[in-house]
């Protein structure tokens, strides 16, 4: 979407900041999606629910037919209510605690990613308890850097998550030794916003070696789920709104080796909805500094905390004005110096109460708001 196609007409009386969904936009992300994998009946893509809980988001992505990639009961459970079907609803983290290891039982989701012996021995222990059967799938640490910032690498092996894969043979044999455990296949995650195919390819030929290796030893694998992770373009919302499917699925295709009737799993999150959130606010005040002047939004970190949490880039632009570009510090309320959406950043002048939209921020965007500073959460638009 253009600045100019932003309905600027309809924010006018609504509390801002907000965020606004693009719904088009969000199909038609979801059918591109589709299409990679139309031809391939055993492939699924579940989608990452921590990206964006937002109930009409969950209610869509269901409704367009994705499984639920969920990494806490309380995620399970907005899953569930959105309409994702129990048998679409895979469920990693490294720490599941009793009662939501006993919810996610209850419902009968599709499997749990195991992420260590310890986990394994407890859902073992609470499923016989319920007098059911747990499917789960190993999460293993394959041990790959993905090439993207240190705090959303997830892959390496000093890393909180998953099972260390030279200890997998031990813990394969060790699920299919306990009678309430369904073995189901191994769970790969290597980190998030990857952009450089070369990442997928290294972990396709990590998962290759290592179910040659279990062939050998006689071990199953499984199916596969590879986890998310694909990037999406923060720098051109407008020319580039849809995150680079073909080259992600075909990356696989021709990568990674599958056994006939071997299903694969993929866990999108930010590459489907990223690009169709955008945070709403408005200029507070302009202020003049001694040598750069100040957009002070009523927006702030607690909507959207990526840029002070991991100095991530979103383009922002003002919707309402057209006078030439300034240059501004585009600041928040909050009393932090982090508070700060980017620095220098070229704006069509801005005046008091001009709406200032944050772009490719559906994705980690309303997710992780807070009430810190006493603010309300944000409210949210949908452009049907
Ligand atoms: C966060 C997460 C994802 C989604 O990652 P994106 O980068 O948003 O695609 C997938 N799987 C697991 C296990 C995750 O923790």
């Amino acid at each position: 979407m253009m600045k100019g196609d932003f309905p600027v007409g309809e924010f006018a009386g609504r509390k801002t900041p907000f965020y606004f969904y693009d719904l088009p936009l969000l199909e038609r992300t979801l059918d591109a999606v589709r299409r990679e994998i139309k031809d391939r009946p055993l492939w699924k893509v579940h989608y990452a629910v921590k990206a964006n809980a937002n109930p009409e988001i969950l209610k869509r992505i269901a409704a367009a037919g994705l499984g639920a990639d969920c990494v806490s009961g309380g995620e399970v459970r907005m899953a569930f209510e959105a309409g994702f079907a129990p048998s679409s609803i895979v469920y990693a983290g490294v720490g599941k605690s009793d009662e939501e290891i006993a919810y996610a039982l209850d419902i009968g989701i599709e499997r749990f990613n195991v992420e260590s012996t310890a986990e394994l021995l407890v859902i073992e222990e609470m499923a016989a308890k319920m007098g059911k059967e747990a499917p789960v799938s190993l999460r293993v640490n394959p041990d790959i850097g993905a090439h993207t910032h240190a705090n959303i690498t997830t892959g390496l092996a000093e890393n909180k998550f998953g099972i260390y894969h030279g200890d997998l043979e031990e813990v394969i044999s060790l699920a299919l030794a306990c009678p309430h455990i369904r073995f189901k296949g191994l769970h790969f995650h290597i980190g998030s916003q990857i952009l450089d195919m070369a990442d997928f390819v290294a972990l396709c030929n990590r998962i290759n070696d290592l179910t040659a290796r279990l062939e050998r030893k006689r071990l199953p694998a499984g199916d596969l789920n590879v986890g998310g992770g694909l990037g999406v373009n923060y720098f051109h919302p407008n020319h580039l709104p849809i995150a680079d499917f073909k080259s992600y699925f075909n990356t696989f295709k021709r990568h990674l080796i599958l056994r006939p009737g071997q299903a694969l799993h993929f866990e999108l999150g930010r590459s489907i909805v990223a690009p169709c959130g955008s945070l709403i606010c408005r200029v507070l005040y302009v202020k003049q500094g001694t040598t750069r002047q100040f957009a002070i939004l009523d927006g702030s970190m607690t909507e959207l905390i990526r840029p002070a949490l991991y100095h991530a880039y979103h383009r922002i632009e003002n919707l309402t004005s057209d006078e030439p570009e300034q240059l501004y510090d585009v600041v928040g309320p909050v009393c932090e110096s982090s508070d700060v959406f980017d620095k220098g950043v070229s704006l069509d002048a801005c005046r008091r109460g001009d709406f200032i939209a944050i772009r490719t921020a559906g994705a980690y965007g309303e997710s992780m708001a807070s009430t810190y500073n006493g603010r309300p959460l944000p409210g949210s638009f949908f452009f049907e």
